[in-house]
């Protein structure tokens, strides 16, 4: 019997391009007691996006609306679109002792920080350099060059939230921190006070 643990939130930030969502997919896809909370956003949905599984996209009027039903455990703008975590899509993966994984901003990881300090492990992922930055948000090319620049200039204000976070992986290789980021997992599951049953398991252990 494995002993039993509390689920936890893993939420990982950074400034676009610098390889986050090619962490959180290889995490999702080897991981499988962790999985995506899909957020809601007003930003229209690019090529290849899926409404469900990339996000769940609505207009500024239903957005609004959610905010007033107290729907979203934390919601921000971000980039001139708003995007929400859904209360429901977090509290369903921690009611069955599965963790949730929260792509999102440095603004609404301050909010769930609050709003569920123990349960959160935090991970900031930073570009090994500028350049190298510039040019992962044009190999993209899933937006405009005028979106890009002003993601790339967002990118500079972002980078300053780096100490707000429990960890930071610096991503020179996709694969070296993605490993980085499962490490952080196993480990933070690990914690201690997660682990629920550790009490009964110590108390059985003594006979
Ligand atoms: P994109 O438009 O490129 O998908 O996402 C832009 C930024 O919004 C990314 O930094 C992403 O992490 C952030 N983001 C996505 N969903 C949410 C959310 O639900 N809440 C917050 N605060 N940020 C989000």
């Amino acid at each position: 019997m494995p002993i039993a643990r509390r689920g936890l939130v893993l939420v990982l930030s950074s400034p676009s391009g610098a390889g986050k969502t090619t962490i959180a997919r290889g995490l999702l896809a080897s991981e499988p007691d962790l999985s995506l909370s899909v957020s809601a956003t007003t930003r229209a949905p690019r090529a290849g996006e899926v409404d469900g599984r990339d996000y769940r996209f609505v207009s500024r009027e239903t957005f609004a609306h959610m905010v007033e039903q107290d729907a979203f455990l934390e919601h921000a703008e971000v980039h001139g679109n708003r995007y929400g975590t859904m209360r429901s899509a977090v509290e369903s993966v921690l009611a069955r002792g599965a963790d949730v994984l929260l792509d999102i901003d440095w603004q609404g990881a301050n909010q769930v920080r609050r709003a569920m300090d123990g349960d959160v492990a935090s991970v900031f992922v930073l570009p090994p350099s500028l350049p190298e930055l510039e040019r992962r948000l044009f190999a993209r090319a899933a937006d405009s060059e005028g979106a890009i620049r002003r993601r790339l200039s967002n990118a500079l204000g972002e980078m300053d939230h780096w100490d707000e976070y429990d960890y930071v992986v610096v991503n020179e290789n996709a694969e070296a921190a993605l490993q980085q980021v499962r490490t952080i997992l196993h480990a933070e599951r690990l914690r201690r006070r997660r682990r629920v049953g550790l009490r009964d398991f110590v108390r059985q252990l003594k006979g």
